[in-house]
């Protein structure tokens, strides 16, 4: 039977962090990933938070960043036109990637630093007393696991760490890459080549939880849908369907056009926010890591489930060489627990606890977007008479002023 110190299932960004930092710190370390290639089953929307990834991991000036995200804008959209709030800054925090090349990249990294990476084989369980782990018939004994097995927690949910997500707690999201050259996407998106932009769209054609999204990579655009999935399940939303209508928008396929499509994937991604953390992360030397444990954050217009799955996984490595060190890898989950706690992530994560409920007011999604797209349709036509921005506010806003109020005041506070 082989024997390492420690285990890492899936090869996503959590379990990656968790590999490299334990190996860097002297353990032998197995990752084992389901799918052929490292990366491969990894799908997300397209921007990544560089801190951690720049604290934590050495040479990450050679990573496969696209651009460097230098504009952020918001679109308000009803079937036939759009209202755009863009702030354009030379200060980032974020980049765009292609999360395949760049889980590559890392899972590479975690190779250089002595740990082995093993791509095709599917992890069936995982056995408590002695730790094991069981892949491929064979029984891998260590002293720690850590279970990043992202949104889908089958092995999890066995060791009764934590249940199913319910519909309202999750989304499908349906991604497209278009390809297009390097100079067609600086000018259309008026920036250098360095620089990118991240695009996220309310309103149509999902006018309910969810949204759409546009970042530029070098020379591709990654575009799609989120919509949530007790929302898709009520309104009868097929989610490719809605998918189409969106890239078919005329001010969003004024971007991609003439561009062919090369990738299409779909996944889900948490949306519970806090309430999606479950009450326990480990079970003995057994921690969760990542979607696993429901670390994704969703503002509205940003969301950051990357850079905390990485984060995550790096508080698990440096719980188990903590408890490894007292010489008791059994205090591991106890040590990752507080640590956790203490987290930014957790921070993050309370802070925006009254983001869920204003995400949860449907208003935000239908009616106040096309609201903003009425309002600025009615300062700008002037085909007849020119109207006052006083007339037309107090016109597109009649009989619902109050609960405008009420709602932005909520707004304003949870995000
Ligand atoms: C449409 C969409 C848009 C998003 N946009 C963004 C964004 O722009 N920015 C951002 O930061 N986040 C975004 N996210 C969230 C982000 O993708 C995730 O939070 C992050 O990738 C989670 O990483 P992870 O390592 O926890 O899980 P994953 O990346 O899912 O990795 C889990 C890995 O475990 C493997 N695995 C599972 N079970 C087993 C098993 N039994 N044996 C072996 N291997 C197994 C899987 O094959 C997979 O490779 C988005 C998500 C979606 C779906």
């Amino acid at each position: 039977m082989d024997r390492f110190d420690a285990v890492v299932i899936g090869g996503g960004a959590a379990g990656l962090g968790a590999a490299y930092r334990m190996a860097e710190n002297g353990l032998n370390v197995l990752l084992i990933e389901r799918g052929e290639n490292v990366g491969e089953k990894s799908v997300y929307g397209g921007r990544i938070y560089s801190r951690v990834f720049e604290e934590y991991v050495k040479g990450f000036k050679d990573a496969p960043v696209e651009r460097w995200v230098k504009k952020e804008r918001l679109t308000f959209l009803d079937d036939k036109e759009s209202v755009s709030i863009e702030y354009s800054s030379d200060e980032t925090c974020s980049f765009t990637a292609i999360l395949t090349k760049f889980n590559r990249w890392l899972s590479d990294r975690v190779e250089d630093t002595g740990a082995l990476v093993v791509p095709g084989i599917m992890v069936e369980d995982v056995k408590l007393n002695p730790t094991r782990v069981v892949a491929d018939g064979e029984e891998i004994e260590c002293d720690a696991v850590v279970i990043a097995e992202g949104v889908n927690p089958m092995l999890t949910m066995k060791l009764g760490i934590r249940g199913d997500w319910k519909p309202e707690e999750v989304a499908v999201g349906v991604k497209e890459v278009f390809k297009l050259s390097e100079s067609e996407i600086n000018s259309r998106f008026d920036v250098e080549s360095d620089e990118g932009v991240a695009n996220l769209f309310v309103g149509y054609p999902i006018f309910t939880h969810g949204g759409g999204f546009i970042y530029t990579n070098k020379d591709t655009v990654s575009v799609g849908v989120v919509v949530r999935v007790d929302s898709a399940m009520k309104n009868k939303i097929e989610v490719y369907d809605v998918a189409e209508k969106f890239r078919a928008h005329k001010d969003v396929a004024t971007f991609l056009k003439g561009g062919s499509m090369i990738e299409y994937s779909a996944h889900l991604v948490p949306e519970a926010g806090i309430r999606g953390v479950p009450g326990e992360l480990h079970r003995n030397s057994i921690l969760i890591a990542g979607d696993t444990a429901g670390f994704v954050l969703n503002r509205g217009f940003t969301i950051r489930g990357v850079d905390f799955a990485f984060y995550s996984g790096i508080l698990a490595a440096d719980s188990i060489r903590e408890a490894m060190d007292i010489g008791d890898a059994g205090l591991s989950g106890q040590i990752y627990e507080n640590k956790i706690k203490e987290s930014l992530i957790m921070k993050e994560l309370e802070k925006f606890r009254k983001a869920l409920n204003v995400l949860e007011n449907t208003r935000f999604f239908d009616e106040y977007a096309r609201m903003m797209v009425e309002i600025m349709g009615g300062i700008f036509d002037v085909r007849e008479e020119s109207n006052r921005l006083y007339d037309v506010v107090m016109d597109k806003t009649k009989g619902r002023k109050l609960r405008m109020i009420l709602d932005f005041l909520s707004a304003f506070r949870g995000l």
